[in-house]
């Protein structure tokens, strides 16, 4: 679920989001449950993930009628997660949330260090990034992830380390650590552009990286993605679903699904979006539908991220490829630069290539 909304937008931040104080929520959100109610859900449907955008900024009564009208939808779910933003839901949200069948909270901490939140452009403060970890235990959630980024401009190793430490301490469950991307027509971009900073080197970067698989192993938070780190038994069932290529269902505006080999794209505008389901017509806007090559390439693509790797007889079994035969190429050529490895059951990347698996990867996307 993409709610589309979001109070102030980061300065690095290109997912597709509108400021709440411009639109009537409300009109989005049952244009949501419409488009929910569009589809048979299967009673079989494992997980569920409000996102966004930040599910936290609308108002308490309309999240609460997303929460319940998805509970109802997919009662059998293991696993529910909400994204909250820091300072953005009280003890009391928190709790009805829990009560009301949530499992997981997420939470878009990015950095412990207040000038680092400045520089992002986040809409809150490190007090407010304890507050939600406190107040979500205080709830009873036995789940939570922090959202973490490194390489931020004027950040240095020692930084690092404290951003490390403090989301150690927090004793969450789960931890996605990204490094910032500069992603096209973006503040951060534009200020590139002008000279206003300068960006954190490669080396460093890496060292950073390197930093958080050590010191979150050494804490028993272990990597199992290229960017995502849990305690044992607390790894995300929504993520892992999504680098299994697995089927999921995305409502919302902008909100993508894949189901059985069609891959499609909700509009993004929210005008269109309402439009398109009051009408009664589909809010897909893009739909492609992939041939039994392009599922298994981007099947490789998205298991090569778990570091687990490719599983050879379950790519077998979900593509009908042999995935030594189809990526003898790629497989040959990254084994030499130590970079990819294999046995008998699975394919996987190398420690020394996970900090530059995306140039690596591509090469699995077509073969
Ligand atoms: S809160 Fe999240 S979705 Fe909203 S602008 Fe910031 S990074 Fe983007």
């Amino acid at each position: 679920m993409h709610v589309p909304f979001c109070r102030t937008k980061c300065r690095y931040c290109s997912f597709y989001s509108e400021p709440i104080a411009k639109h009537d929520e409300i009109d989005v959100i049952r244009a949501m449950l419409t488009q929910m109610q569009q589809y048979k859900i299967p009673d079989s449907i494992k997980t569920i993930y409000i996102g966004g955008g930040s599910p936290s900024c609308i108002a308490e009564s309309n999240l609460f009628e997303i929460v319940t009208a998805v509970k109802k939808y997919c009662p059998n779910a293991k696993e529910f997660t909400i994204e909250i933003n820091p300072g953005q839901a009280n003890e009391q949200i928190l709790n009805r949330l829990r009560k009301a069948g949530v499992s997981r909270i997420s939470i878009g901490a990015q950095s412990f260090i207040q000038s680092e939140l400045n520089f992002l452009a986040r809409s809150h403060t490190v007090e407010d990034i304890y507050e939600a970890v406190m107040f979500s235990r205080a709830a009873g959630f036995d789940n939570i992830n922090l959202d973490l980024i490194f390489a931020i401009p004027y950040s240095d190793l020692d930084s690092w380390k404290q951003n490390l430490k403090a989301a150690i301490e927090s004793g969450v469950e789960h931890i996605s650590a990204y490094a910032l991307t500069y992603e096209d027509k973006t503040p951060l971009v534009r200020d590139l552009a002008a000279g206003l900073f300068e960006p954190i080197c490669e080396d460093t970067d890496r060292t950073m990286y390197e930093l958080a698989i050590d010191e979150f192993s050494k804490a028993g938070i272990e990597q199992y993605e290229i960017s995502n780190f849990a305690r044992s038994g607390f790894e995300c069932k929504h993520n892992l679903n999504y680098w299994a290529n697995g089927d999921y269902l995305g409502i919302g505006p902008a909100a993508a699904s894949y189901l059985q080999g069609q891959r499609s794209v909700n509009f993004a505008g929210i005008g269109k979006y309402i439009e398109a389901i009051k009408s009664g017509a589909s809010a897909v806007e893009l739909s492609e539908i992939l041939n039994e090559r392009q599922r298994a390439c981007e099947t490789a693509v998205l298991n090569l991220r778990r570091i687990s790797g490719i599983d050879l007889a379950e790519f077998k079994t979900q593509t009908g490829f042999d995935a030594m035969e189809l990526f003898a190429e790629p497989i040959r050529n990254y084994k030499k630069l130590s970079l990819l490895d294999s046995d008998k059951q699975r394919i996987f990347l190398t420690r020394r290539a996970l900090g530059i698996a995306d140039s690596i990867l591509c090469d699995f996307a077509v073969v």
